[in-house]
């Protein structure tokens, strides 16, 4: 096993690899920014480097003060956790070539991943489903790009292959306004990811997002966690998670998870992944992986019994993966808001004290959280503040948990977006299940 890790993030993802560090007898090493000396991982850490001031650019992407750190802290691995570094192949590099494990994928496979065309060719060589599309990068020859469109069908969707966070993407209706939007997103690519390569694919109109865990240990053995419905989003941030995916069948699941996990074998992949899909009229369409532990992780942990983490520690440390296909039984259903510090209403960030902190309790309730009563969210990162996590034999009992936590958890001094999850989670759509990710913000927009 690993000596000691050195946890490159922060907030709630930073304890909740502690945890499993300090689980699994690992020492652990945190690294903070100046903003950040209070939070709760930095005070269970064995050891803690202050690595520079708030902006991120200076302290949790700076590559060299966190290698340093590692270095005089004598870290035997770096885990990155999600965001920040997590999937930059250069930094995945450096770490290995510092002499550091990385707990992630090789950076080969971030970089195949990273760039979406690239991605997509891979995955039809495993046989994974894609969306219909352009099969490659567009070109510039105009009759082409509107025969190629037309041959889709209309609306396409041109989007960027270096793109990310949802942004370098554009929807078009019909051919006249095909050529002027390729030359567009082009254009923004270039300036924002600094690849001017483009795609196009059909744009699907009421799609759910659906996507399916893996874990690989790059030693020939490759297994799925099933599947996760993120179909509620907002601006492309998801706000509500949930495993199984209402309504998809265990051959749905069998068929499509072994599809992704041929991919991983194809790669050889390592480590813990998530192939994301659109999900329309009983069809996946692959639309992108990401090769990191993903926020909503917890779902999965919940009706697997599975730590997604400690998997990832393990398959890092060169053990091979200690449980097969069979070995992985999905028991009952579980659900995941995503607590931010933010309105409501208007979603602005709302930082500050956190003047009284009461957690929820129960059985099947689950808070993994950083936050404490006195503590200041500062306003320099993500809004997340918590992922209140619920589980029950049935979606129901996981629902009406989830009501009942969401009364009880109290946050005092600071806003929080706990109002609009109680709204959800009384939502006779959502309640039915199997909303699409146009849901949400269809609903806010009524309610304004
Ligand atoms: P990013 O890496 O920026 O998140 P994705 O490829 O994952 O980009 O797409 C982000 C979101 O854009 C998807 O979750 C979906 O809402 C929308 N989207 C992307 N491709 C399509 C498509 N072909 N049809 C419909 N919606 C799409």
């Amino acid at each position: 096993m690993l000596d000691k890790v050195l946890i490159a993030n922060r907030g709630e993802i930073a304890l909740r690899i502690l945890r499993a560090c300090h689980e699994l007898g690992i020492e652990t090493v945190a690294v903070y920014s100046t903003a950040d000396k209070d939070l709760m991982h930095v005070k269970l850490a064995g050891e803690s480097v202050c690595i520079g001031p708030p902006a991120a650019g200076q302290s949790y992407l700076n590559i060299p003060a966190l290698i340093s750190a590692a270095e005089v802290t004598d870290a035997t691995a770096i885990h990155p956790g999600y965001g920040f570094l997590a999937e930059n192949a250069d930094f995945a590099e450096r770490v290995e070539a510092s002499g550091f494990i990385f707990i992630g994928p090789k950076a080969d496979n971030i970089r195949l991943m990273g760039d979406k065309v690239s991605a997509i060719a891979a995955m039809k060589k495993s046989g994974v489903p894609c969306v219909p599309g352009s099969d490659g990068s567009l070109g510039n020859d105009n009759e082409r790009n509107l025969e190629l469109a037309e041959k889709i069908g209309y609306p396409v969707i041109i989007k960027a292959s270096g793109g990310g966070g949802g942004r370098g993407m554009r929807v078009v209706h019909s051919p006249a306004a095909l050529i002027h939007a390729i030359a567009m997103t082009r254009q923004e690519a270039q300036a924002a990811f600094n690849n001017s390569m483009v795609y196009m694919e059909k744009f699907l109109q009421n799609p759910r997002h659906i996507e399916i865990q893996v874990a690989s240990d790059g030693q020939g053995h490759a297994i799925h966690l099933g599947e996760r419905d993120c179909s509620m989003q907002r601006r492309h941030q998801k706000v509500l998670e949930e495993a199984p995916a209402p309504g998809l069948t265990p051959e749905q699941r069998k068929a499509i998870g072994s599809r992704c996990v041929q991919a991983c074998l194809d790669m050889n992949y390592r480590g813990v992944g998530t192939f994301e899909f659109l999900y329309e009229d009983g069809q996946f369409y692959f639309i992108e992986m990401n090769t990191r532990i993903q926020v909503e992780h917890p779902v999965t942990e919940m009706i697997t019994g599975i730590d997604l983490v400690r998997l990832q520690i393990e398959i890092a440390a060169g053990k091979p993966l200690s449980i097969t296909q069979e070995q992985v039984h999905f028991k009952g259903h579980a659900i995941e808001c995503r607590i931010n510090a933010e309105d409501a209403k208007t979603f602005l960030p709302s930082p500050g004290k956190i003047e009284l902190f009461h957690p929820p309790g129960g059985l099947g309730i689950r808070f993994d959280s950083h936050i404490y009563s006195g503590y200041h969210v500062p306003p320099n990162y993500d809004s997340l503040i918590g992922k209140l996590i619920t589980y029950g034999e049935t979606r129901d009992i996981a629902i009406a948990r989830m009501r009942n936590a969401l009364n009880e958890i109290v946050i005092q001094g600071i806003k929080t977006n706990i109002a609009l999850h109680q709204d959800l989670l009384h939502d006779a759509s959502f309640v039915q299940g199997g909303t699409n990710i146009h849901y949400l913000e269809k609903k806010l927009a009524l309610h304004k």
